[in-house]
């Protein structure tokens, strides 16, 4: 298999050519750090959502959902502390005019070190990057990298500005005058969405604590430096979950939702080894617990979701700002009290790399003559884009009408692919490429006894079945119901 970087540059180039993931505006060089979702890409991207959104809504009798707009009252924002507090330490090159973040311009100095042996160096400036980070010192920022000596990867020289935080929030006007008092921010994350109705939907759902409401949402963040595709995008969707508890049962729920949601990501057949927990020891001022799912990408360890106890900073917060209780009055202790909040939040389009990088192989298969490299996009089928491909093995003699039958009576329960060009070996590989499950081969003895081949992606077996089980292999294999029960 390849090496790490190779595989996924291949991924990322996967992604294009079998219309998964385009660049956005490609046909003006692009807009740095935003990408679209092409015609596979957006039903896997779907598909996970629909997996997220069951297994919370769904499953759990004591979690509803909401859809809250993006544009949100500028009070929320300075409640929140992102007006104030939403930054990155930033400093430009003055030769190349280029933007990076300090603290990363530091940590790639620091991996740079260890890579070299040098682990004393490598120790020493960690330690005072992050004090320069916990006082919010720029200037020693600024210091460390003088003193490290750290050039612009564009123009080589150390012609460096000052640090100042950048905030990371993109903001706008709202009405036709642009005064100060209209502007308005893209939301940087979904979960004020939900805070702010909190009330609301308890109230109007008759909900009892503990209780959770869930949402799936674009966010929007000015990231200074963005790369590794859709790793760290400027616009990307989130599936964010605030749990309500009572004060003090707040650990055990974070226990609980630590361990729901590793088993979500594995309930896809990952290895476990792929996945790790990353506890905060540093938390934010508002967190009394947090930690990270990491999963290993080809470039090591990465956050994929987190999971955080939020205390009741934020309701507070809103009521504070607001002016108006954020109370819930809790029937079984007779009191009233702000809820304690449990935090599960996962970036969707970090899921949807992992998936594609999980699921890519290159295998040789074949002998002799006919040996070739095949790529398979290996995906939990019930993600794939394509469930099933339905292929007349020719394009007379009545096989496309039989074909067009069984499609017509599966498309209703599933997404299927009509495909008639091409010999079978070539779309067969052509869904392999997209990971579509099943292919289902109609050849002549279809006509006579109502019978079909259908082939699995992964072992390339094909065995005859009865059209009429075709439904069942379906719901058994690629439904929705099938990873959820
Ligand atoms: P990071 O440290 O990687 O910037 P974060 O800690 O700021 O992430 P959160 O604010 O906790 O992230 O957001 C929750 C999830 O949203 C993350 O786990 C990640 O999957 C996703 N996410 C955050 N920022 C981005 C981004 N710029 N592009 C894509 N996904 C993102």
């Amino acid at each position: 298999m390849s090496q790490p970087d190779d595989l996924f540059k291949k991924v990322t180039a996967h992604a294009k050519e079998y219309g998964f993931v385009f660049q956005s505006s490609e046909i003006y060089d692009g807009l740095g750090a935003v990408y679209d979702y092409g015609q596979n890409g957006v039903e896997m991207k779907n598909n996970i959502k629909e997996y997220w959104w069951k297994s919370m809504v769904q499953m759990n009798e004591n979690i509803v959902g909401i859809d809250s707009a993006i544009f949100m009252h500028p009070k929320v924002w300075k409640a929140s502390g992102h007006v104030d507090g939403f930054s990155d330490p930033m400093i430009d090159n003055k030769d190349s005019k280029k933007r990076y973040r300090a603290d990363q311009l530091l940590e790639d100095q620091i991996d740079k070190y260890t890579k070299k042996g040098k682990t004393d160096k490598a120790t020493e400036l960690e330690t005072a990057m992050n004090e320069a980070l916990t006082d919010n010192n720029l200037d020693a920022m600024r210091d460390l990298i003088i003193a490290h000596e750290i050039a612009c990867p564009i123009s080589g020289t150390r012609n460096w500005t000052d640090v100042r935080q950048f905030n990371l929030m993109f903001s706008t006007q709202m009405g036709s005058v642009a005064e100060d008092s209209d502007a308005v921010y893209l939301r940087p994350e979904t979960a004020q969405g939900i805070f702010v109705n909190f009330l609301n939907v308890q109230k109007s759902g008759r909900m009892k604590i503990p209780f959770g409401i869930a949402q799936i949402g674009k966010a929007f963040r000015n990231e200074i430096i963005a790369r590794q595709f859709i790793m760290r995008m400027r616009e990307f969707e989130q599936m964010e979950m605030q749990f309500f508890v009572r004060p003090g049962t707040e650990m055990e729920w974070f226990s609980q939702w630590k361990e729901s949601r590793l088993k979500w990501h594995l309930a896809l057949g990952t290895s476990p080894a792929k996945y790790r927990f990353h506890d905060h020891l540093k938390l934010a001022h508002y967190a009394n617990a947090a930690t990270d799912i990491e999963f290993e990408f080809p470039f090591g360890f990465k956050e994929v979701e987190g999971i955080h106890s939020r205390t009741d900073f934020d309701l507070k917060q809103h009521q504070e700002f607001s002016g108006k209780k954020m109370q819930y009055f809790d029937p079984e202790i007779n009191q009233n009290y702000i809820p304690y909040v449990i935090e599960t939040s996962i970036g969707l389009d970090r899921m949807f790399l992992l998936t594609l990088i999980n699921a890519y192989r290159e295998e040789e298969v074949g002998e002799g003559e006919k040996k070739e490299i095949r790529t398979v996009l290996a995906l939990p089928p019930q993600l794939a884009p394509i469930k099933v491909a339905i292929l007349p093995l020719m394009k007379k003699d009545g096989l496309p009408e039989k074909a067009r039958e069984i499609m017509d009576r599966l498309k209703v329960s599933y997404r299927c692919h009509y495909e008639e060009k091409d010999t079978i070996g070539k779309r067969y590989r052509r869904h392999d490429a997209i990971g579509t499950p099943f292919c289902v081969t109609v050849d002549h003895e279809s006509l006579e006894n109502d019978t079909v081949t259908i082939r699995h992606r992964d072992s390339m077996q094909q065995e005859r079945v009865a059209i009429s089980a075709l439904s069942g292999i379906l719901e058994a294999h690629v439904s929705m119901a099938s990873l959820l029960s």
